[in-house]
């Protein structure tokens, strides 16, 4: 519940700054063309919306891409093979090989990801003009700025709910941080989270439970570049999210924190997915795929300092 709470904060303190900032306006940056999937206009009643999570078939879902559909799906084969006995071993077996064979492809895909990077910022280099340049600042100001502020209200929420001096925490868990920030993944950072955790005074039955499930269910950081990222280039494209599509975008978000993989780029990977909801083409990735590595830094450093936080907290 703490986990989730603080990923409810790092969206509202998102759309703090993105009022606050207002990075993405229409006509602020030449838009790539899209290839294909236009950009349509959300009039989609939250009704139809929910209604919509509800596929008409199993495969329909995984066709058209409708990621809504497909994390329904996920629940109700869990809920399902949680009462299937014995037969859900095979199953379980099944979607675990799945898993695996499609994080090879992506860690494979990954691998080209830095010619990508090049491409997109060398082709967006020539075509942007100093102004265009500062739009992407401002948006990256706001994310950083999003993220300190997050800093700011753990420490309160330290000094609130687990009556800790903030101070000592970041003296004792600024190990963990850094780290996070160099190896941009907070499963890799996991051994030096737990031993600072251990110098908290932590109990090991608390740490070794929390970390691990924060590493991978606990993404505030994230979940600020994920929501700043989606509203700076709908502006750019002119798209409101509002109604029912804000509410997609939201449940998505915290759906999205809690089932990525704390690896390097697995935010960046699933980015495509949020654009879908509010209607942006995905070739609006290559306006932001140079900056996010950058701001990726200190969304893991965030991701890594939430787990901590959430962690003393409990102790
Ligand atoms: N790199 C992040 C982490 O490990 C995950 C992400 O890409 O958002 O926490």
């Amino acid at each position: 519940a703490l986990y989730s709470l603080t990923t409810c904060m790092a969206i509202a303190v998102a759309f703090l700054f993105n009022d606050l900032f207002h990075p993405g306006r229409p006509g602020l940056i030449p838009l790539p063309e899209s290839t294909g999937q236009e950009v349509a206009a959300i009039t989609v009643s939250l009704k139809d919306t929910l209604m919509n999570i509800v596929p008409d078939n199993f495969l329909g879902a995984f066709v058209a891409s409708d990621m809504m559909q497909v994390m329904f799906l996920a629940i109700v084969v869990g809920i399902a093979m949680g009462r299937m006995g014995k037969y859900s071993e095979s199953v379980s077996h099944f979607i675990d090989s799945a898993n695996n064979l499609f994080g090879t492809i992506t860690a494979m895909l990954t691998k080209l990801l830095p010619f990508a990077v090049f491409g997109s910022i060398a082709s967006m280099t020539v075509s942007l003009d100093f102004a265009a340049v500062k739009v992407l600042a401002k948006w990256t100001g706001a994310c950083l700025c999003a993220l300190l502020s997050m800093l700011f209200i753990y420490l309160l929420l330290l000094a609130v709910l687990g009556r800790l001096n903030p101070m000592k925490f970041i003296r004792k868990f600024s190990p963990a941080t850094f780290t996070g920030f160099v190896t941009s993944s907070s499963n890799a950072t996991m051994p030096t989270t737990m031993e600072s955790c251990r110098r908290l005074g932590i109990a090991p039955k608390i740490y070794s439970f929390s970390i691990p499930l924060g590493a991978n269910v606990n993404m505030d950081g994230t979940a600020i570049m994920f929501t700043l990222t989606t509203l700076f280039v709908a502006g750019l494209y002119g798209v409101t999210v509002e109604g029912s599509a804000l509410a997609s975008l939201v449940s998505t978000i915290v759906m999205l924190s809690f089932a990525m993989p704390g690896v390097p780029g697995a935010g960046t990977a699933c980015m495509v997915l949020l654009f879908s909801i509010v209607g942006i083409p995905p070739e609006a990735m290559s306006l932001v795929i140079g900056a996010i590595p950058l701001i990726e830094l200190f969304m893991t450093a965030g991701n890594v300092t939430g787990d901590g936080v959430v962690s003393t907290i409990v102790a």
